[in-house]
C-alpha cells in the first residue's frame, strides 16, 4: 500500500515543471548516522507546515541568522522523506479550492462529537483558509491565491431541506454569521446567480482558490532555508521503535536509500499510513477521487468568466466542485483560465475507490461525465468550444468519523509516533493547521511538555486544534461513518 511509481499527472503537476523543488534530495544515501530531532513522512501540505512550523515557527518569523537566534529555542533537526516527487499525492492532484464549511456540516458533525466540537470544526477551516492566506503573503509564495464567495447550489429540493437543517441548527446554536451566509430561497433568483438552469435553491460563503502544488513547494523551500532535509524518491516501508534505557528511544525508518533515525516520527501519510501503521486501515481508509482541467469556451472567458467557485449538490456523494483559474498565459488575451472540476464519484464501483492506493488510472465514465459536465450544466457552454486538457486520479484518506487524525499514539509504550492524516475530500481547508497543530505539540514535547498527560482541554490550547481531532485509542474503534458510501 505505498504509493505506486506511475501516477496521472495532474494538471497542477503539467503546469509546474520549472520548481527547483519536485526532486530536491533525490540521489544517494540517506543519512544514517545523524539523528533527527523530527523526521516527517509525507511532503503534501500536511507535512509541509508541519516541517515549516518545527523550523520557522508559528509566524515563518525565526531568524535565519544563527546569532540571532540564541534568545530563541533551538531549531530542531528535521528531515522530510517523501515516496515519490516532493508533494505529488493528494495536494497535488486536489482541485485546488479552499471551502470552508460556513454552516453546512453543522448538524452532522454535531451528530458525532456535540455541537460545540462541530462548532470548533467549522472554526477551524476558517483558520486553515486564513492560515494559508497569511503564511503565502508573508512568505511571498506565489500560489494564485484567490479569495471571494462560493455557491453551494442546491440540485434536488430534498438536498436544499438537509442545507437548510443546517443552517437553522447553527443559527439556533447562536453561531451562524449571516452576514457571511446568504440563502438564495428562490429558485429563479438561483438560477440567474449560478448560471445553472436546473437547480432550486443556493447559499454563498466565502472561500478561495489556489495552486496547491506551488503553495506546498513554496513552504518546503523556505523550510529548507531553514534547515529541512528534505529527501524525495525515499519510500519509507517500515517504522521501528527501539526503546532506550532512560530516554524515550528511538525510531529508525527504513527505506530503499538506507534508513533515518529520529527521537520522533510524524506521519503525514494520508491515505497511505495502514503501511507504516498496521491496524490503523479499519479506521483510516484510503478513498481514490478524480479530477480535471477543462479550457472553457468564449461564453466562460473574459467578463463570462466565473466571479465565484462552486460546489453542485445532488445529495450524498454525488456532487462536483470547481474553480475557475485565472488565466495567466501572456499569449492568451482572455480573462478566465481552465475550470479545476471534479466529481462524478458514484460512476465507480466502491471497490475501486476504497481501499485502492493506484493514482496510475482514471475511470473512462467519470472522464467522460467531467468532460461533458459543463455543458449539461451551466447556461450557454457549447462543448464543441470547449476541451478537456487533463484529467487525474489522487488518493485520499477517509476516517470513519470524517474528521482529521492528529497528534500522538499516546496509550503504548512507544512514545514519539504522531499522525497528522485523514483529511477526507476536504484538506484544503483543514489540513494545513493540522499539520501547524502536531508541529506545536512536537516543540511542547522537545521543550519537556507531555502530551500525553494533557487533558482535551490543554491539547486545545497547545496545538490550535478541535479535541475531537485528537488520536486516541477510542477513537480509532469508532465507527460512525462507513466511508465506503460516503
Ligand atoms: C482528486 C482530488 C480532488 C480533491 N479536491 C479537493 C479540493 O478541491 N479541496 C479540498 O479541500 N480538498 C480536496 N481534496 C483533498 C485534499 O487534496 C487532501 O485532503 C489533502 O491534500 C491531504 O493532504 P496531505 O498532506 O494530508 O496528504 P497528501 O497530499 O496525499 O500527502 C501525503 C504524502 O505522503 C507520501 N507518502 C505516503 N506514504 C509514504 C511512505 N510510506 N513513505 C514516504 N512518503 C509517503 C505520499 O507520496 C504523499 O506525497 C482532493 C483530493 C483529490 C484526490
Amino acid at each position: 500500500m505505498l504509493p505506486v511509481e506511475n501516477p496521472t499527472t495532474s494538471y497542477w503537476q503539467a503546469t509546474s515543471a520549472d520548481s527547483p523543488i519536485h526532486d530536491h534530495g533525490r540521489d544517494g544515501p540517506l543519512p544514517t548516522e545523524q539523528l533527527f530531532d523530527v523526521v516527517v513522512v509525507g511532503s503534501g501540505i500536511s507535512g509541509a507546515t508541519a516541517a515549516y512550523t518545527l523550523l520557522r515557527g508559528e509566524e515563518g518569523d525565526d531568524d535565519d541568522d544563527d546569532e540571532a537566534r540564541t534568545t530563541k529555542r533551538p531549531r530542531p533537526k528535521v528531515a522530510l522523506v517523501e515516496a515519490r516527487r516532493a508533494c505529488s499525492g493528494a495536494t497535488a492532484r486536489n482541485g485546488g479550492h479552499c471551502r470552508p464549511d460556513a454552516y453546512a456540516g453543522f448538524l452532522r458533525y454535531a451528530a458525532i462529537v456535540g455541537k460545540d466540537q462541530a462548532h470548533k470544526v467549522l472554526v477551524n477551516e476558517r483558520q486553515t483558509m486564513d492560515y494559508i492566506r497569511d503564511t503565502a503573503q508573508r512568505e511571498k509564495i506565489d500560489c494564485d491565491w484567490w479569495q471571494g464567495k462560493t455557491f453551494a447550489a442546491f440540485m434536488k429540493h430534498e438536498v436544499k431541506a438537509l442545507s437548510r437543517k443546517s443552517y437553522e441548527a447553527y443559527d439556533e446554536y447562536g453561531q451562524l454569521n449571516k452576514e457571511e451566509v446568504t440563502w438564495i430561497e428562490d429558485a429563479e433568483e438561483a438560477q440567474r446567480v449560478t448560471r445553472i438552469p436546473g437547480c432550486v435553491g443556493a447559499a454563498t460563503f466565502t472561500a478561495a482558490s489556489v495552486y496547491p502544488l506551488r503553495f506546498v513547494h513554496g513552504l518546503l523551500s523556505r523550510s529548507i532555508d531553514a534547515g529541512l532535509q528534505l529527501f524525495t524518491h525515499a519510500p519509507v516501508t517500515s517504522i521501528e521503535h527501539q526503546q532506550q534505557k532512560q530516554e524515550q528511544g528511538i525510531w529508525t525508518l527504513s527505506t530503499p536509500r538506507g534508513t533515518l533515525r529520529a527521537k520522533h516520527v510524524l506521519l503525514a501519510t494520508n491515505g497511505y499510513t495502514e503501511a507504516l501503521v498496521p491496524g490503523l486501515g479499519d479506521f483510516l481508509l484510503s478513498h481514490k477521487a478524480q479530477c480535471s482541467s477543462i479550457d472553457p469556451p468564449p461564453a466562460y472567458r473574459d467578463e463570462g468568466s466565473l466571479k465565484q467557485t462552486y460546489s453542485i449538490a445532488k445529495g450524498g456523494e454525488d456532487f462536483e466542485y470547481l474553480v475557475q483559474r485565472p488565466c495567466n498565459d501572456a499569449k492568451r488575451s482572455s480573462k478566465g483560465g481552465p475550470f479545476i472540476l471534479g466529481g462524478g464519484h458514484p460512476l465507480t464501483p466502491r471497490d475501486q475507490v476504497v481501499g485502492t492506493v493506484d493514482d496510475s488510472t482514471v475511470s473512462d465514465a467519470v472522464t467522460e461525465h467531467l468532460r461533458t459536465y459543463p455543458g449539461r450544466t451551466f447556461e450557454g457552454w457549447n462543448d464543441d468550444e470547449s476541451r478537456l486538457t487533463h484529467v487525474w486520479t489522487g488518493i485520499q484518506g477517509y476516517t470513519r468519523d470524517s474528521l482529521p487524525l492528529c497528534g500522538q499514539q499516546a496509550w503504548s509504550d512507544s512514545a514519539g509516533l504522531w499522525l497528522c492524516v485523514g483529511m477526507q475530500g476536504h484538506g484544503m481547508a483543514r489540513a494545513a493547521t493540522c499539520g501547524r497543530g502536531v508541529a506545536r505539540l512536537i516543540l511542547g514535547q522537545l521543550a519537556g511538555a507531555n502530551e500525553a498527560a494533557m487533558t482535551d482541554e490543554q491539547w486545545e490550547h497547545a496545538s490550535g486544534l478541535p479535541s475531537c481531532f485528537r488520536w486516541t485509542n477510542a477513537r480509532s474503534k469508532r465507527r460512525d461513518v462507513d466511508c465506503r458510501y460516503e
